[in-house]
């Protein structure tokens, strides 16, 4: 690490350490290197450009679109000692005028603008008088259609870069995770080779699970039970849904909130409000409940039904435990929520590129069910974060059921997709190793297989979990279309071969069902 950049951590910012992450962007900086960083708000992004702008030569140029926050950001650097200004619509031309002067002049090491600046040439002619030996894009997310929150000035970026000589270093900074919008910023903004880094996913007060198979209603109960006065979002796919579990926890007579679109803006702000000066402990709410509320001492979020991908889960799941006290995540997984994610695939606008990614994504939300990995260590490799510990508190770390072999029933599957030509699904597989009598079966003549009525024994519920144990621990794959097909993958061999074994966690006993609910 380079020593002036501790030293001006420890001046400037009087933090002992850098966090993981940030030594290694600012190193690659210092290099020369472009870089691209995935870091979630409050990770410490910032000090990521602010002290290789500190240390090099010239003005480093920060592009955020967040015109409101700019002034705040900068009034915190002046007084920290660090010379920074900014310029954006809030300024008379005349102010502009003055600041780029005394930006030119080399009064500042840092100067923040917003991307529709960067449209004007006159604007783009003062910068290239300058020495630039860095631009940091904040929000990067936004150069790309892929993201949620695409801005066209974002592509000007690329023209000021080509302006300026000798090019400038670019450090590209957002929280979203997804692969497609990485890449797509790094096209995108001409990154070259640019260090990756990913950090700070891991919430080390949450405790993740899982629920599969359980009765909803009668866990969303018994959890509220067990957790009093204590504040929870439980979030559902659709507005009916919110609907039903809302007027079920009335109907216990537990006084809980909803939230949806569907109610009037009043509605909505009031019992917002209503949680956040904690009047209302349990709030039931689509995705549309969480913008911008900023509650710290959420003990829990419950979801009544998976969320289309790991990104929204575990930004919804993520407002458990602000505060940094112990939170508790829960995922109630059922299959009906894996075709209602793909019905709103199916009838969106989206073009086909666009919804394959979106089941590839919902593929791996599904997986995420199933796994018998640390939930919190799943999160954090989705993000792209590769060294991690278990956290010890997930419910698959705590997790204390017997492991059982079941490398024959996974031999025999195996068999059955390659047999099937990995071209059919879960559904169909599960039943071919069943020996169902089903017609579509036999127009494949399927019941030809070798494999067919293999797993005779086995219900059907556990031979399709077994499956998708099987598609979360990377023996197989689920491919990234409307009727996701079951495909082989590597480890398969090892273990065909007989060089490796495979283990699944023995499920509970199924929960009760049998309540009658009037
Ligand atoms: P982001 O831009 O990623 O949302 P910030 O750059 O605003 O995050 O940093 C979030 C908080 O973390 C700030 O209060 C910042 O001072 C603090 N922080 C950043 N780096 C460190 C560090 N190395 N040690 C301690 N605190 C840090
Ligand atoms: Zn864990």
């Amino acid at each position: 690490m380079n020593p002036q950049a501790i030293e001006a951590l420890q001046t400037y910012y009087g933090y002992d350490r850098f966090r993981a992450g940030q030594e290694k962007l600012i190193d690659a900086i210092l290099d020369g290197r472009d870089v691209l960083g995935i870091m979630p708000t409050g990770a410490g992004k910032s000090i990521c450009y602010q002290i290789p702008a500190l240390l090099l030569p010239g003005v480093t140029l920060v592009v955020s679109p967040l015109i409101s926050l700019m002034k705040d950001q900068v009034d915190a650097l002046n007084s920290a000692g660090i010379e920074a200004t900014y310029v954006n619509s809030s300024l008379s031309a005349r102010e502009t005028a003055d600041r780029m002067r005394a930006v030119a002049a080399g009064h500042y090491k840092l100067l923040y603008i917003a991307p529709e600046r960067l449209e004007s040439e006159q604007f783009r002619a003062l910068v290239r008088r300058l020495e630039v030996p860095l631009i940091a894009v904040d929000e990067a997310h936004c150069v790309s259609q892929w993201g949620h929150d695409f801005r066209p000035s974002y592509m000007t970026i690329v023209r000021l870069l080509q302006d300026i000589e000798p090019r400038p270093v670019m450090a590209a900074f957002t929280a979203t995770a997804t692969d497609v919008v990485k890449d797509d910023i790094a096209v995108r903004l001409k990154l070259r080779d640019p260090a990756r880094v990913t950090t700070g996913y891991a919430r080390s007060n949450l405790a993740m699970s899982v629920v599969r198979g359980a009765d909803k209603r009668d866990f969303v109960e018994r959890y509220i039970r067990e957790h009093p006065d204590q504040a929870g979002i439980i979030y559902a796919s659709t507005r009916r849904e919110v609907e039903s579990v809302h007027s079920f926890l009335r109907s216990l007579g537990v006084p809980a909130g909803k939230y949806h679109a569907g109610l009037s803006e009043e509605e909505r702000a009031e019992t917002q409000e209503a949680f956040q000066r904690d009047d209302l402990q349990i709030i039931v709410a689509t995705n549309a409940f969480g913008m911008g509320i900023d509650k710290s001492n959420v003990r829990y979020v419950l979801h009544n039904n998976m969320p289309k991908n790991l990104e929204a889960y575990y930004q919804e799941a993520g407002r458990a435990g602000r505060d940094g006290d112990p939170g508790e995540c829960v995922l109630l997984f059922s299959a009906q929520d894996v075709v209602t994610q793909k019905f709103f695939i199916e009838q969106s606008e989206a073009d086909e590129e666009r919804k394959r990614n979106d089941y590839r994504l919902l593929n791996d939300m599904v997986q995420y069910a199933h796994t018998g990995d640390c939930l919190q260590l799943a999160i954090v490799r989705y993000f792209g974060e590769e060294n991690g510990q278990p956290c010890g508190t997930c419910g698959n770390c705590t997790d204390t059921r017997e492991s059982k072999d079941v490398t024959e029933e996974a031999r025999f599957i195996f068999a059955c997709v390659s047999e099937m030509k990995q071209r059919f699904g879960v559904t169909l597989t599960a039943k071919v190793l069943r020996g169902a009598n089903d017609a579509k079966i036999r127009q494949f003549n399927f019941d030809r297989l070798r494999s067919y009525g293999r797993l005779k024994h086995m219900g059907e519920k556990p031979l399709v979990q077994l499956i998708h144990t099987l598609v979360a621990d990377g023996y197989l794959r689920m491919s990234d279309t409307a009727y996701p097909v079951v495909q082989l993958m590597e480890p398969v061999l090892e273990v065909m071969r007989g060089e490796a074994r495979v283990y699944q966690k023995v499920e509970p006993e199924a929960p009760p069902v049998s309540r009658s609910r009037s």
